[in-house]
């Protein structure tokens, strides 16, 4: 790079530099026309204006800046584009550029390519972290200001969505509410005005919502027939379920309750990894069998789960599905793992709830996705929304479950170690409004538990655990 600088300013380029910067400008451009908006495109952009700023091609360069604007635009890229801006700036003002980094993960909640970017900008910027308050202030607009609104769906079960989660992303000094008003659902707040960004109409047609549309000072939700929606407040996010209408039907069949099993993880989202085992695939098993065991002992439940197959659910749909179909508990599966050798293995449950505990946090990070900086973030959140009958209930769950599972599984490892039950923030429970927990049913990374996961004998044993668990707590629910 040195030699293109200096042979631009002090003696004008031999033909051999010139005509490789302009083969490399030329490459990088091609490059980025061809990705679009995604995050390769990006990248290519970038190496684009590098190109030309070494060539000392002022004229590309403009091109490759507009061309980058153009993608600042598109939401699919949206968060990369304010990535790659605050690494660029981050060598000027690092305290701004982790500002900006760390605001882009809250607004881009499944976008985890973007995510993974961010968490290495902070990662590489912590020592120019500001002060939790001011990570926590949402800056200085006046009033409260909606920029961005995403829908997600929630139709893992059926080839219909079953529900819908709508996020509003507010910023400022925000109030917001929502209320049913006929066919519509209205979300507006004191002072809140809608950016012209969000879309004046986004047709849904799906999961009980018809269209989502922009007033100055609200947002509307048309739902459909027989729709039904609620709304709450998780600070950074505003967030909206809808439940459809099949979702009430479901409900009157006269099922007497409805168990919610989730299999972490799915598709190229696979979890940990060991010994030949993917987490993803493991839990997705174990949810099956479980499943089974408990329409088979509880005939008049339904189970669902919110993946059957190897597939990207987003950890936001998983409770939003959990909330919109009504159910009365969720269980989340997973397998724990370390990046360290693992002297002691076993089996631990969660619950929702803050804690301090290092480890706890890390392997939230893990699961989340994220960095422990953005785990403390959600604790912050999470005081928001915190009940206290919440926490006991699905601790309850988590005691009945833990249980039955360490049990199961002792079948087979007699010695299997109990790691308790603890609390910890993981994105996947916040927002459920049943009792909700999250199993860690054994240690891919421990060999012994590993070679014991190869085997059917040991994922029955775990799985009838589950299930026995989850048979005693609506035993429990139904004495009541
Ligand atoms: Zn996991």
């Amino acid at each position: 790079m040195w030699a293109v600088v200096a042979c631009v300013v002090l003696f004008g380029c031999g033909d051999d530099d010139a005509q490789s910067g302009r083969a490399a400008l030329d490459h990088a451009r091609g490059e980025a026309l061809e990705a679009g908006a995604t995050a390769a495109g990006v990248d290519a952009t970038l190496r684009w204006r590098e190109a030309a700023r070494e060539a000392g091609l002022e004229l590309d360069r403009l091109r490759a800046e507009r061309h980058l604007e153009g993608l600042a635009a598109q939401p699919a890229v949206a968060c990369v584009v304010t990535v790659a801006r605050a690494r660029l700036a981050a060598s000027e003002d690092p305290r701004a550029s982790y500002l900006a980094a760390y605001r882009a993960t809250e607004s881009a909640p499944d976008d985890a390519a973007c995510r993974e970017r961010a968490r290495r900008l902070l990662d590489e910027l912590a020592a120019h972290r500001p002060p939790a308050a001011e990570l926590a202030s949402r800056g200085s607009i006046a009033g409260c200001r909606v920029a961005r609104v995403a829908v997600l769906g929630s139709g893992v079960i059926t080839a219909e969505a079953l529900g819908t989660r709508v996020l509003l992303f507010p910023e400022g000094d925000c109030l917001l509410e929502g209320h049913a008003q006929g066919g519509l659902f209205v979300v507006s707040g004191p002072g809140l005005v809608v950016d012209s960004a969000v879309p004046e109409e986004l047709p849904v047609g799906a999961g009980g919502v018809v269209a989502l549309r922009r007033r100055d000072d609200a947002v509307v939700l048309e739902l459909a027939e027989g729709a039904s929606a609620q709304a709450f407040d998780l600070g950074s996010r505003f967030v909206i379920d809808v439940a459809a209408h099949t979702t009430l039907d479901e409900r009157a069949e006269g099922a007497a309750r409805l168990v919610v099993i989730d299999p972490g993880h799915g598709g190229m989202d696979f979890g940990a990894r060991f010994d030949g085992l993917k987490e993803a695939q493991v839990a997705l098993d174990l949810a099956e069998r479980a499943a089974r065991i408990v329409a088979r002992r509880l005939p008049s439940s339904r189970v669902v789960l919110t993946r059957t197959r190897d597939e990207i659910v987003g950890l936001e749909q998983r409770a939003a599905f959990a909330n919109a179909v009504g159910a009365d508990l969720f269980v989340s599966i997973h397998l724990n793992a370390a990046d360290e050798p693992v002297r002691v293995g076993g089996v631990t449950t969660f619950v929702l709830d803050v804690t301090d505990d290092r480890q706890a946090l890390r392997l939230a990070a893990r699961e989340n996705e994220t960095g422990v900086a953005e785990v403390t973030g959600i604790q912050r959140l999470l005081a928001r929304v915190h009940r206290a009958d919440q926490v006991e209930r699905s601790r309850r769950l988590a005691e009945h479950v833990h249980e039955a599972t360490l049990a199961g599984g002792r079948r087979v490892l007699p010695e299997l170690p109990d790691r308790g039950v603890k609390s910890a923030m993981f994105y996947v429970l916040v927002g459920a409004r049943m009792p909700a927990i999250l199993l860690e049913a054994s240690f891919l990374t421990k060999p012994e538990e590993a070679a014991a996961l190869h085997t059917e004998a040991y994922r029955e044993a775990l799985a009838a655990g589950i299930a026995e668990g989850i048979v005693r707590y609506v035993a429990e629910l139904d004495a009541r």
